[in-house]
């Protein structure tokens, strides 16, 4: 075995870390240089004093709370951030080590913890950043660019999530489908800048009519659904023929417009699921589109166990 001699050995007392040595009771017996060139000690001046003239208040309570008995129970203490004082009590983080010896001592190592800190509140705000990113992201997935509604894949998902609700608690759950009449030729004669902002519009109208709780979501083009939670087909009747004129009110001006309305949805005891429901508001959709436009029809999957 290679056998070290002392000019092998670098000394301690030059090592670019702060090194103690202290007994159990915490009196210092060894500073090295480190306390001079960093926190302006002379090492020789704290010998025989105890440990605590180098920490913070808080940190020798912590030192006697936990570094102390971890070291005392399993040999030693690792990566601990503790409060150093320089000489003009001035406190500076610092990431320490303690090691116990067998002849009774302890030893204390120090690093600067700035560096460290630095490069932990850099990670922090780069997490910041991505859960923000993420966040934008997942509501940009979930929304229709032009109107800031839902889009279909959320109509799917919470449809999904209401429906389960609905049959755990026993509710109805009530769909209208509506599709602008004639939408074609609004494009047509005024744009289709113009075509977009009718159908903002009618988004609005769709979410001042409906309550928190309910969803409204754009399925594509010029066709929406509302989703109305707790609303039996008379309340669904209600909002339907409401959502017809707040339209025709706040449509008026050269791109007045109108929509159709399919109704339909889930009745207390009933085993349908949303995708029949969604169907059956689009063949009444259709009822409206057939029986003249402008107007509300009502189609019920049929009762089931
Ligand atoms: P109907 O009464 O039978 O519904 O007649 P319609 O003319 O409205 O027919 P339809 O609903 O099939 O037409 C939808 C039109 O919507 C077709 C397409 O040109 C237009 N469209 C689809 N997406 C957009 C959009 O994002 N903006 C605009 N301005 N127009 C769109
Ligand atoms: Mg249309």
């Amino acid at each position: 075995m290679a056998k070290l001699n002392r000019r092998d050995l670098v000394d301690v007392d030059f090592f670019p870390c702060g090194c103690l040595v202290t007994t159990m009771d915490r009196k210092l017996l060894f500073a090295n240089q480190y306390f001079r060139e960093y926190l302006d000690w002379d090492p020789v001046s704290l010998i025989d004093q105890t440990i605590n003239v180098v920490f913070s208040r808080a940190s020798q309570l912590f030192c006697e709370s936990f570094v102390i008995p971890t070291t005392m129970q399993h040999g030693r203490c690792s990566e601990i951030l503790l409060y150093l004082l320089n000489a003009r009590g001035e406190q500076v983080p610092m990431l320490a080590n303690v090691r116990w010896a067998p002849n009774g001592t302890l030893t204390w190592v120090f690093v600067e913890a700035d560096n460290r800190n630095k490069l932990l509140q850099k990670l922090e705000t780069t997490r910041y950043a991505l859960e923000e990113q993420r966040d934008q992201l997942d509501q940009m997935s979930r929304t229709d660019p032009l109107t800031g509604v839902a889009n279909r894949r959320e109509l799917e998902a919470v449809l999904e999530r209401m429906f389960k609700e609905a049959e755990r608690s026993d509710l109805p759950v009530s769909v209208l489908m509506m599709d602008v009449d004639k939408f074609k030729s609004i494009n047509d004669s005024y744009g289709h800048d113009a075509g977009d902002r009718v159908l903002c519009r009618l988004a609005k109208v769709l979410q001042s009519v409906c309550r928190e709780t309910d969803i409204v979501a754009r399925l594509g083009g010029d066709e929406f659904v509302c989703v109305l939670h707790d609303t039996d087909l008379s309340g669904a009747q209600v909002l339907a023929d409401r959502i017809l004129s707040a339209v025709s009110k706040s449509a008026d001006g050269p791109c007045a417009y109108t929509v159709s309305i399919g109704i339909s949805g889930r009745t207390r005891l009933s085993s349908a699921r949303s995708g029949d429901v969604l169907k059956f508001a689009d063949k009444a959709l259709y009822d409206a589109k057939v029986g003249g436009r402008d107007r509300t029809a009502a189609q019920w999957p049929a009762y089931t166990h």
